[in-house]
């Protein structure tokens, strides 16, 4: 007799691999600036009516409001630096708003281990979300590479992360995890 087929909720299959997400690139107005940066592509559609996507906006988790002051990490070294406590993230005022970035990435890491995930697709340039660039710490727009705190936290926890503009990348990955589990 053949084995039931796995339970189905919405477009979502016991045992997919999901995939966390920014939820600015996915059409929700999270950013500091009170918009979105929706991102319209087939694979992240695609994703989404199979039900795949956790979206979440760290800096909301953290506490933060919308819309709120930009900020960047002090002299863009990067996320590591900031989850070892070498460097603040600040606004363009100097205030210093590292505790709620880093009460951001413990959410979205907490909330990747509660489903098992592994793999993530954050907005690049952030400085929570950044995966391979930021912005260098001086408000002036200019980038560098680096990651973001949640990134860094997420990659160094076992969660792959890729920017909106790597999702053939991400794909490939995905299809490598789900090939696995299949043996
Ligand atoms: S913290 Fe991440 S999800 Fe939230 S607005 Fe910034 S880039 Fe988007």
């Amino acid at each position: 007799m053949p084995a039931p087929p796995p339970a189905v909720r919405g477009g979502y299959r016991e045992g997919m691999e999901r995939i966390l997400v920014s939820a600015c690139l996915i059409g929700r107005p999270v950013r500091f600036d009170g918009r979105a940066k929706t991102v319209d592509d087939a694979l992240l559609a695609g994703w989404r009516s199979e039900g795949r996507l956790v979206p979440l906006c760290p800096e909301i988790e953290g506490g933060l409001p919308v819309p709120r002051p930009p900020a960047e990490i002090e002299g863009g070294v990067g996320g590591a630096a900031v989850l070892t406590g070498a460097a603040r993230i600040l606004t363009p005022e100097g205030a210093d708003v590292t505790r709620h970035f880093l009460a951001g990435a413990q959410s979205a890491l907490a909330l990747a281990r509660s489903m098992g995930i592994r793999l993530a697709i954050l907005k690049d340039g952030s400085p929570s979300c950044g995966s391979l660039r930021i912005h260098d710490g001086t408000f002036r727009g200019r980038v560098t590479p680096g990651s973001g705190v949640t990134a860094a936290l997420l990659e160094a926890n076992g969660v792959r992360v890729f920017g909106e503009d790597r999702l053939a990348d991400a794909a490939a990955y995905l299809g490598d995890l789900e090939s696995a589990v299949r043996g």
